[in-house]
């Protein structure tokens, strides 16, 4: 059974409209490669439109107090919680991730909401008085302005909601603009987000094939203050670029190139069920995914079999069957990628202990795989997989551990394995990332700030962060 269609159009100001050309595009079902719905496909006018909207709700909805917007928030995470299992079902019908991935997605996708409904009412200032004496130093936070969120197809809810819920907890308006391959479950939210309450205008959802024009002039109108993108490194620099001309703040959560560091005394029952929610969720579709395997010698040919033997058990099917482990990737552009990545690795040596190939089906799918003795020049060391492979590297030290995992451009996130908690602690100190996970495969959290260092980003999502990313900071200098 397919899940019901949310409307396909663009959400306007509250309205529900084509776009401006009359132009569509076509979603499709990674899993059967069918047509799942055709929606309005925005041009450069229909996103001024947007932008236009979301500037003439902004001054009311600032005004709101602070209670008011947490209660809209607080009821839209009362709305995800009822729709559940419909929003995981579209989530699963559209990008193709199992549907118990889709459901783990919904859940933290909704306590975005929750949480940010609990920081809209805690956004205090601070007061003090300059070191000399001469004023008092008077701080309070005003929202940002008309922010554009940009979202990626991996977590089509839950990269929307990390943005739009600190947005409104802040006090501003937004346009959102979703990847075109998953825009349905961004079309449920704005219906959701109306039901909740949500004012006209203050969150609009623009869909376009053409991401760089569209979003381009939406970041030379100076209405526009903030630009919050979840998306690839290469992208994000362009948009960095574009944002220069306005000086807009930005948010950027970038690519990432996650090492995965098990060492001879960790626990490895554990590092083996961390190392498969690392890899696996989300099929390898996710920014924080383990990327590189670095495991210790003493450790390395048992880990190896173990691994290759929990990932060749996956089953691989569509991911709105309750069976499948592991859905389709997302386009076949996306599995020529990865096909190649493993074919590169495997020329230079690598070993191929589970998978290695595409199942004889219909479909974008890659068979979940492990590579052993992995060389150091691979590609797939290098760059982001985003699919179900995990290639293995051994090593002796732990500097030599260390330096592994900092041999990239990325630092979003790092797994660590070991019983010995002050190296745990020292180690995930010296590796470059934003985040450690420490005898975990999973870090995120709403109530932590999620974001990178070096080339995976700028700025934090969730936690406090994530509300001072859309708020400024007003100073009143004054005596009394
Ligand atoms: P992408 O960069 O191709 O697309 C992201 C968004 O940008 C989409 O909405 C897309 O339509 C839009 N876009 C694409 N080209 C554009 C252009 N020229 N101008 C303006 N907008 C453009 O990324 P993707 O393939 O959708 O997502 C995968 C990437 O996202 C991976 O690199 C992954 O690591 C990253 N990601 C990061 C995080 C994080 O929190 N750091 C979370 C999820 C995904």
């Amino acid at each position: 059974m397919t899940p019901r269609i949310p409307p396909v159009q663009l959400f306007i100001d509250g309205q529900w409209r084509n776009a401006g050309d009359g132009r569509r595009l076509r979603v499709i079902d990674p899993s059967t490669e069918a047509l799942i719905a055709e929606v309005a496909d925005a041009g450069v006018q229909d996103g001024l439109d947007a932008v236009a909207a979301a500037s003439r709700a902004a001054p009311a909805f600032a005004r709101l107090p602070a209670r008011e917007r947490a209660e809209m928030l607080r009821r839209c995470f009362e709305l995800m919680i009822r729709d559940k299992e419909y929003l995981a079902q579209l989530i699963s019908f559209e990008n193709g991730k199992s549907l118990s991935d889709a459901r783990g997605e919904v859940a933290y996708a909704a306590e975005f909401f929750r949480w940010f409904s609990e920081e809209a009412v805690r956004l205090n200032g601070q007061l003090g008085t300059a070191p000399g004496g001469a004023n008092r130093i008077m701080v309070q936070y005003q929202p940002i302005g008309v922010s554009v969120l940009v979202t990626p197809w991996n977590f089509p809810a839950a990269m929307a909601t990390r943005k739009i819920a600190p947005a409104l907890a802040a006090g501003c308006t937004c346009v959102l603009k979703p990847a075109a391959e998953t825009p349905l479950t961004a079309f449920a939210m704005a219906e959701l987000m109306a039901e909740a309450g949500v004012p006209d205008g203050v969150v609009n959802v623009v869909t376009t094939s053409e991401p760089g024009p569209v979003i381009d002039a939406m970041l030379a109108d100076p209405r526009v203050r903030k630009l919050s993108f979840t998306g690839s490194t290469q992208v994000g620099r362009t948009l960095l670029r574009s944002a220069a001309g306005q000086v807009i703040s930005c948010s950027m959560e970038l690519g990432g190139n996650a090492p995965f560091l098990v060492f001879d005394d960790a626990d490895i029952d554990a590092a083996i069920e961390g190392a498969m929610v690392a890899k696996m969720r989300n099929g390898g579709e996710a920014c924080t995914a383990a990327n590189r395997f670095y495991v210790q010698r003493g450790i390395y040919a048992g880990f190896a079999a173990r691994l290759a033997e929990r990932m060749g058990a996956i089953q691989v099917g569509n991911g709105l069957d309750p069976a499948t482990g592991c859905g389709p990737l997302i386009t076949p552009k996306a599995v020529n990628k990865v096909s190649d990545l493993v074919d590169d690795a495997v020329a230079r040596g690598a070993r191929v202990l589970a998978g290695g190939t595409r199942p004889g089906r219909g479909g974008y799918f890659y068979m979940p795989t492990v590579l052993a003795d992995v060389p150091r020049d691979a590609r797939l060391l290098g760059e982001e997989i985003f699919g179900p492979v995990a290639p293995l590297v051994v090593f002796d030290t732990e500097a030599e551990a260390i330096a592994l995992a900092n041999d990239t451009e990325y630092g979003l996130v790092a797994y660590v394995y070991t019983r010995d908690m002050a190296r745990g602690l020292r180690v995930s100190m010296q590796i470059e990332s934003g985040m450690v996970a420490l005898n975990r495969g999973l870090v995120s959290d709403p109530a932590a700030p999620f974001g990178g260092v070096k080339q995976s980003g700028l700025g934090r999502e969730g936690a406090h962060e994530g509300i001072l990313e859309f708020s400024e900071a007003k100073y009143i200098a004054t005596n009394w």
